[in-house]
């Protein structure tokens, strides 16, 4: 094997990334990252603070003062916002549209990174979010980007809110959600989401999570062998 694995897995909202990713790992034996944690951190924090999530001069003072810790439990990615552990509060409908306000102010997304780019320098990665492959880690070994159409995106995080027992939401709501920060995410000016030149595009829209995740592990098997 050779001795740097660093996989980026891109794309929207619902297209799969952290699921798939996770399987990824699980099979090479390597780290899972999802950096939109880190977002969701800091949007939770900012709400707390009753600081505006597109407050870039409020963002930018507060995110000097905080400290996000990732750690993992049982090979479960664990979130620490100023040592506590806020993994299970980032996850609302709420949290996922600040975050996509908050990730759009440089002084935020530059911390984020850095943050990612030490993770990656001491271990093996697979790492998801929306600018991996074009900012994060423009050299990674393997690069993917997922897709799929906006009804099936939508399809899928809502089922997911509803098995997290989160029924406030209708599934029009979730589609205005995703809508909202795809338009933010890939309009931003500072590391923007988008398919990087070199990575491998995969639509999920009609594929199940085990084919996509397979693609993606062969692909790199067959990258590895050579
Ligand atoms: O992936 P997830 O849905 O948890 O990400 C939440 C938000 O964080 C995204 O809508 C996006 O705005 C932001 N994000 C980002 N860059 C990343 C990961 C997430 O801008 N690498």
């Amino acid at each position: 094997m050779q001795e740097k694995i660093r996989i980026a897995v891109d794309g929207p909202a619902g297209a799969g990334k952290s699921t798939i990713a996770k399987i990824v790992s699980k099979e090479l034996g390597i780290v899972y990252l999802d950096t939109g944690a880190m977002y969701r951190a800091v949007a939770l924090k900012a709400i707390e603070d009753e600081i505006d999530t597109k407050d870039r001069t409020g963002l930018a003072q507060m995110v000097e003062q905080i400290n996000i810790i990732i750690d993992y439990l049982d090979g479960e990615q664990r979130i620490y916002l100023n040592d506590v552990d806020v993994t299970n509060r980032i996850r609302t409908p709420e949290i996922s549209i600040g975050a996509s306000n908050v990730a759009a102010a440089p002084e935020v997304r530059l911390k984020m990174v850095d943050l990612q780019r030490t993770i990656s320098k001491k271990t093996n990665v697979v790492m998801d979010g929306r600018d991996i492959g074009t900012f994060v880690l423009p050299d990674a070994e393997f690069k993917f980007f997922l897709t799929a159409s906006i009804e099936e995106r939508a399809l899928r995080r809502y089922k997911e809110q509803l098995a997290k027992g989160i029924c406030n939401i209708s599934l029009e709501e979730v589609r205005k959600d995703i809508e909202y920060r795809d338009k933010n995410d890939s309009g931003r000016d500072f590391a923007p989401l988008k398919k990087a030149a070199d990575a491998i595009e995969i639509d999920t829209t009609s594929l199940s999570i085990e084919e996509v995740a397979q693609k993606i592990i062969s692909s790199v098997k067959e990258k590895l062998k050579q």
